[in-house]
């Protein structure tokens, strides 16, 4: 990911009056290129400008867990981006956690974990993983924005747009009341208009998938992935093995230290065990489905 240093702002293609930005937040700040190329956001180009992070945005990443996540992100992201003024909860989830990534490796760049080669079954205790490594996935060039989808069997027409971060509020709430896998709520909370009728809750659009062809619920969620897809994607990791060499492809454990780095307390009290999974298993790729073991 290309990152340019930068003083000073570049302007915007837009009418818009010219947005008053705090000199202060412009200091230590750099243009970070975004995985969804600006395409869902009207007269935003395809990079951002953020503050590299201070000790005060650290304290979200320190605190991170799976309740917390999404207030956490967007709290921080208020910090640190600096232009456009957008809020946060507006971004893609893509682009959220792509921006938390990037946010991440600017404390450091090194994740630390332990992991057993799947070929030789070396285990490596103390794995410092380049955070660089993680496959970042950009947006389709032809990718326009909504797209609309005729389902073969119910013959309904589907609008579907990109999830954002207040999407991903609905799905945690959503999450909490009923059995479904994030990934299908994810997908349905991409569903922006069906047959004409805007405005449905989550709550609306799952009823009305219940009554679906199978054949149908697949289209939605196959379209919905291939033509927004982009975001950090932890669970398709390169990782080279020490001892055999090989290269596997690995899911990135989630515990807290993938947020906030905390390899000098593991070193002085060797605490180095796998902890809980502060994620309580959510896919926290953004959009980028490919490779995870959720529904696809
Ligand atoms: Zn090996």
């Amino acid at each position: 990911m290309k990152m340019n240093k930068s003083r000073t702002v570049k302007k915007k293609q837009s009418a818009e009056p010219k947005q008053k930005i705090d000199p202060e937040k412009l200091v230590d700040s750099v243009s970070v290129k975004l995985l969804s190329r600006g395409i869902p956001y009207d007269g935003v180009g395809d990079s951002v400008i953020m503050q590299l992070p201070k000790f005060k945005a650290t304290k979200y990443l320190a605190t991170i867990n799976a309740d917390n996540f999404e207030s956490n992100l967007s709290s921080m992201l208020s910090l640190l981006l600096v232009e456009p003024d957008i809020d946060p909860w507006k971004l893609t989830a893509g682009d959220r956690n792509w921006l938390l990534l990037w946010t991440r490796m600017q404390i450091h760049s090194m994740y630390h974990f332990s992991i057993t080669c799947p070929h030789c079954l070396f285990p490596n205790s103390a794995h410092n993983y380049p955070l660089k490594n993680v496959p970042c996935v950009v947006i389709d060039k032809e990718c326009s924005g909504e797209t609309e989808v005729e389902l073969e069997q119910s013959k309904s027409k589907v609008k579907l747009g990109f999830v954002t971060g207040e999407d991903e509020k609905e799905v945690d709430r959503v999450h909490t009341q009923t059995e479904e896998k994030r990934e299908i709520l994810r997908g349905v909370s991409a569903i922006r208009e069906i047959d004409g009728r805007s405005g449905l809750t989550l709550e609306d659009k799952m009823k009305w998938m219940d009554n679906l062809p199978p054949g149908d619920e697949i289209t939605i969620l196959g379209s919905w992935q291939k033509f927004t897809q982009h975001g950090p994607n932890y669970g398709n990791c390169p990782y080279t093995c020490p001892k055999c060499g090989k290269v596997s492809r690995i899911r990135l454990p989630f515990r807290p230290e993938l947020w906030y780095p905390t390899i000098p307390f593991e070193r002085a009290f060797g605490n180095a065990a796998d902890s809980s999974d502060v994620s309580g298993g959510r896919d926290l790729s953004g959009d980028a489905g490919g490779g995870s073991d959720g529904h696809s």
